[in-house]
């Protein structure tokens, strides 16, 4: 247990994290702006603008995208990238995947309000696929990605090396993994407020806006729970990935992970 709160049981983990996203779709966006003073935003356009390099013609897939906000920095870096190349004759696909339909759902409304299913125009094609993490194999093939991503995902997921396992499946061998996930804060004295701010803010927070204390808190527990830099650095490479590396960011409030498949 941490801080006195139960741990889920395996078995029932993703029915849990099923119901959690299903309760919070319509607030999530709002919700990730206001627990994370909008800092959610800057690491995911250091984790696509910085650390990310999409290729046109490519095929790029984004797990557990939820309502998008990564698989759209990736199309916006690719539309930029069919602007500067007009004549390329290339299509750009982006498929967000996520195992719940009420986050996609909200993704596809934001991505009409975006404009971006107009984007065919300019070469890149945006797909939304229900699907879990952990077996793709119904609707990605074996080596058929340029780029996987993960983002604020792999945490949910029950068994994270399966998830791991079949990022390396479904990339094509020179295929990049790139994985934002909270992490571990260093140094100790900004862990403890960080704790202290996770733990009776963020469920407030929830409780407030989104009326759901619990699933506030679930996200806090899970976060905890996951493992910190070095450990997951681990699991990337038991999975068999080559140049695994990591960054800390905001003091390792989050890290991003990323592998080569060979
Ligand atoms: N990537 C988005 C972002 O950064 O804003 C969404 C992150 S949200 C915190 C976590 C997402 O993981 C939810 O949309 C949830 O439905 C999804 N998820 C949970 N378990 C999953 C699984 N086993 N496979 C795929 N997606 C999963």
């Amino acid at each position: 247990t941490h801080f006195g709160y139960k741990t889920v049981p395996e078995h029932e983990k993703q029915k849990m994290v099923h119901e959690v996203f299903r309760n919070v779709a319509d607030k999530y966006d709002l919700m990730n702006d206001l627990m994370s003073g909008t800092m959610h935003r800057i690491w995911k356009d250091q984790m696509i603008g910085d650390h990310y390099r999409p290729q046109i013609g490519g095929t790029y897939l984004d797990v557990a995208g939820g309502t998008g906000d990564v698989a759209f920095r990736i199309a916006e870096y690719l539309k930029r990238q069919h602007l500067n190349a007009p004549n390329s004759g290339l299509t750009s696909r982006v498929i967000v995947s996520d195992i719940n339909a009420n986050m996609l759902e909200v993704g596809r409304q934001k991505s009409i309000e975006l404009n971006l299913h107009k984007w065919e125009h300019h070469g890149v094609k945006l797909d939304w696929l229900e699907g879990n993490a952990e077996d793709l194999s119904e609707t990605i093939p074996d080596r058929s990605i340029d780029g996987y991503t993960i983002a604020f995902g792999i945490r949910n997921v029950t068994h994270i090396d399966k998830a791991i396992k079949e990022a390396h499946r479904v990339l094509k061998p020179g295929g990049q993994f790139l994985c934002l996930e909270f992490s571990q804060v260093y140094p100790i004295a900004l862990r403890q407020f960080y704790d202290w701010y996770s733990f009776n803010i963020i469920p407030k927070i929830g409780q407030v806006v989104a009326n759901d204390h619990d699933s506030y808190q679930y996200l806090v527990e899970s976060i905890r729970q996951f493992p910190p830099q070095e450990r997951f650095k681990q699991m990337i490479q038991d999975a068999g990935f080559k140049n695994v590396r990591y960054t800390s960011l905001t003091f390792g409030v989050v890290a991003l992970h990323s592998g080569i498949k060979l």
